[in-house]
Formats: C-alpha cells, structure tokens, sequence
C-alpha cells in the first residue's frame, strides 16, 4: 500500500492512497485543476480512483469537489453531519455519496476503511484507518488533541500520515489575530510539532514504520522545525529506523509504501 499526499497545509489538501491496482482519494482540498495535474504527475487516472472519503467540510478539504466531480463523479464517503453540512457550502447534492457512520467499517474495492472521531471544530471530524494487502495506513490531520481512541487507532498502523500543523513558538510570535491564533492551538484546533514528535515513538514501537507529516502551516511552521522535532524525539529512543517525510502544499510529496 503507498499513500501519495498530493498536496497539505492550510491551502487545500488532499492525499492518494493505492493498493491492489485501486485508489482512494482522502479530502478533495486543492483546485480541480491542480488535483487532476497532480494525480497526472504521479501517473494515477482519475477514473480508476474507487471513491473520495471526507475528513471534515472546511474549505481546505472540499474546495475542489464539485468541479473535480463533474468531471469525475466518484462516489463521496463521509458521514451524515459532514455529508449535510459539505452540500450546505458546495451548494448542490452530492448524488451517489455513501454516508459511512463513524466508527463504522466499509469495504470500498480492495479497501477495508474505518473511520474514527477526532477533535476538531468542524460538524463531525473523522480520520481513517485504511487496510488493504495486509496493512494498515492511518489518517489523521485536523485534530486539536491525541486523544485515547485516536492514539489506539494509529497504533495499529504501518503507514501514518499525521499533522504538524504548527510550531507552537511561531505560532505564538506570528501575525495570526489572537482569537485565530486561540483557536489554532486548542483542543479543537490543530496539532503543534510536538504533539506529533511526542506520539510518534510510541507509534513507531507498536506498528508504524513510516510516518508522513502533514497540514503544516506556511506561516505558523517551518518544515525543518517540524522535521527536527519529530526525528529528535524518535532519535532519543533510539526509533531512527523510523521513515519520515513530509507533505508539501504546493506539490506532491514523495509516495511512501509499506
Ligand atoms: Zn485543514
Ligand atoms: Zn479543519
């Protein structure tokens, strides 16, 4: 299984996931226009993708949708709160959308997703446990804490793509107007470098053998931050073996596969 994150950070995102000959879209984020280039530049046809599963209705994860699917009608899988409220802002319904429960399963294709709650200001904000050929990729970014279920879920994982949203110095010393920046950081907002750099040991002791960091922040993070501190607390336990790359806004990053 490889997961492709396409492009991640507060200007859209949005990842590919294969396994078996298939595909799964995870978030619809970026342009229409960029989706398709994007999936063209890592040589996936867009009529071969199974279905487009939905974190959350911010715009960062949806804007591309309706025009994408004119073009491409692939079935929409969200559950109902963000079905609703994702017609509610895309203005029209979403035909042939599957709505998925949280916390329920489904097969999609060679696909076995499950998704899971995560904290987060949105109707009804999940991630995703994706399994196909043996393993198991975990999803989670738009999410103010690591809660229980959501620690539980991504340690049982090969393949986790995770946020570092911010660092929470730059974040503190940036432009972001108070109540913006109160938000960023609350339980319900987004998670700092080092809430990813203090789960990730314990991931990569359970299951996880590669990990890639996402919706980073242009303005409140710096890639070489967030890198140096998740690899620094992986590295103070001795977990270098670890594999860790980061997602990119304005270009694919390179596939990760387990
Ligand atoms: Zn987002
Ligand atoms: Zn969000």
């Amino acid at each position: 299984m490889e997961v492709v994150v396409l492009g991640s950070g507060s200007k859209g995102n949005s990842a590919l996931v294969r396994a078996a000959g298939s595909a799964l879209l995870v978030d619809a984020g970026l342009s229409a226009r960029q989706l398709r280039r994007r999936l063209d530049a890592v040589g996936q046809d867009p009529a071969r993708i199974e279905a487009v599963l939905l974190t959350h209705e911010h715009s960062d994860h949806i804007a591309g949708l309706r025009v994408f699917r004119r073009r491409f009608p692939l079935p929409v899988v969200a559950n109902a709160p963000t079905l609703e409220a994702t017609e509610r802002i895309v203005g029209e319904s979403l035909d042939g959308s599957v709505e998925q429960a949280t916390g329920t399963c489904l097969e999609i294709g060679p696909f076995r997703v499950t998704s899971f709650p995560v904290p987060h200001d949105a109707a009804e904000t999940v991630g995703y446990v994706i399994e196909a050929e043996g393993v198991r990729l975990g999803y989670a970014t738009d999410l103010g804490h690591v809660t229980h279920l959501v620690h539980e879920r991504l340690a049982s994982c090969e393949l986790v793509v995770i946020e570092a949203n911010h660092d929470r110095q730059m974040l503190l010393d940036g432009p972001y107007p108070w109540a913006t920046k109160q938000r960023v950081a609350s339980r319900h907002g987004h998670l700092s470098n080092d809430h990813a750099a203090s789960l990730l040991p314990d991931l990569a002791r359970s299951s996880a053998r590669a990990v890639v960091l996402a919706h980073l922040s242009e303005t409140n993070n710096d890639p070489l931050l967030a890198l140096a501190a998740v690899k620094g607390a992986l590295h103070a336990e001795g977990l270098d073996a670890m594999r860790v790359e980061l997602a990119r806004q304005d270009a694919p990053a390179a596939g990760v596969a387990v």
